[in-house]
Parts: C-alpha cells; structure tokens; sequence
C-alpha cells in the first residue's frame, strides 16, 4: 500500500487519474447492445440477474434496465484472497444470496475478469444450487490473464494490463463513482497496484 507520508500528501484526483479508456457515452452504447441481445436471448426464461457487491452495481442497474423482460436481481459479496496480488480463487462468501436458484436460468453478472478464478469459483458454488442454466457477463474482460477455463457469453469491452477504476471498479474503495472508465496514473500508484487486488471486491 501507499506509504503514509505518500497518504499524507493526499493526492488528487486528477494526478491519481490516467487516460480515458472507456468514456460514459461507449459504456452507455454497449449496455445497451449486451442488454438487446439479453432481451432476445431469454425470452420465455426465468432470468435472474446475480451481481456481484460492490464493483458489479452500475454495470447491473444499469443493464437490467437495458433487459425488456420481467427480470430478477440478487447480490452476493465475497472476499478474494490473492498472493502477490494475483487472485488465487481462494473465494468467501460474505453476504449470500436472498433467494434459491434453484430452476432458474442465472446470469452473473460482473465488473471485470481477469484471471478468472473468482468467476469459476463462483459458477462452482452456484452451479450445485440446480439453476436451469448459468451464463457469465463481464463488462471488461482481460482475457490474456486468464488462468481459469471459463466460456464467458456476453462481454462489453477487451483490455491489456492496465489497472482500471470508474464505473464500479474502485481504487483504495475510491473512484467506483467515475461515470467513465480511466486508467490509473501508473507513476504515482505503481507500487500500489498488486496489493489492491487483494479484497477488492470488498
Ligand atoms: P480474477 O479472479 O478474475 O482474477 O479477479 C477479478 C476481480 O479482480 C474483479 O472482480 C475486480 O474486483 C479485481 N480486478 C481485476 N482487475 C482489476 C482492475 O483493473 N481494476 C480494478 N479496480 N479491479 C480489478
């Protein structure tokens, strides 16, 4: 983590901040496109939207009103547990969902993939609660970390190794409310970086 003499400095948001990689107007366009297809691919199904706290809830609110269909929502929370800052899959479900799947066609719906391993553990756990059917929709896919052998139906945007926040994703818990999303200034927080993914879905 940052030091607390580098803390202390308080750094600002603009300094924090990298490029726009994906401004609010192409995040808005493809929610839109994932959201049609949805609507098209389920209809006649008992779709149920499960999104994962915190980084998942613009992308679910946003999508789900995208989806012209009577849908329903529930949320889990899980702790990840990385090493180097590289996720392990080692996963705990801090708040479980409301409801039973059971029968129901499931679409989890997620901020960003990387690695995987916390998306498999997840189809793991939900796929022995007897869905009909479980699906994956990630907003950001960075495929060239994947680890996991995971088949992910509907993705909105590819990216390299940059570190991304806005949009749900966050940095230090800050930044989830961005409307677009950016890249972190990598001069300033480089070192930073690996630790941050250690628990950051909390
Ligand atoms: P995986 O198990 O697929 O390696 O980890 C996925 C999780 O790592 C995401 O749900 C997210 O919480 C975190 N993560 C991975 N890459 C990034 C990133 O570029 N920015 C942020 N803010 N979180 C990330």
């Amino acid at each position: 983590m940052l030091k607390d003499s580098e803390d202390k400095k308080k750094l600002t948001q603009s300094e924090i901040l990298g490029e726009i990689l994906f401004p609010s107007w192409e995040i808005n366009k493809k929610v839109s496109e994932l959201g049609k297809r949805i609507t098209s691919e389920y209809k006649e199904k008992d779709l149920l939207l499960v999104s994962i706290l915190r980084g998942g809830i613009f992308f679910v609110s946003d999508l789900a009103r995208k989806i012209d269909l009577p849908i329903s929502l529930d949320f889990m929370s899980i702790s990840t547990y990385g090493i180097g800052g590289d996720s392990t899959g080692v996963v705990r479900i801090t708040k479980d969902l409301e409801e039973s799947i059971e029968g129901k066609d499931i679409l989890i719906v997620e901020d960003i993939i990387d690695t995987g391993l916390t998306i498999s553990y997840l189809l793991r756990n939900l796929s022995s609660r007897f869905p009909k059917s479980i699906e994956i929709c990630t907003l950001i896919d960075r495929d060239i970390r994947r680890i996991a052998d995971i088949e992910i139906r509907y993705h909105g945007f590819k990216i390299g190794e940059k570190y991304i926040v806005g949009y749900g994703l966050d940095y230090k818990q800050r930044f989830r409310n961005l409307d677009s999303i950016y890249e972190l200034n990598i001069n300033i927080v480089n070192k930073d970086i690996k630790s941050l993914k250690t628990n950051s879905h909390l």
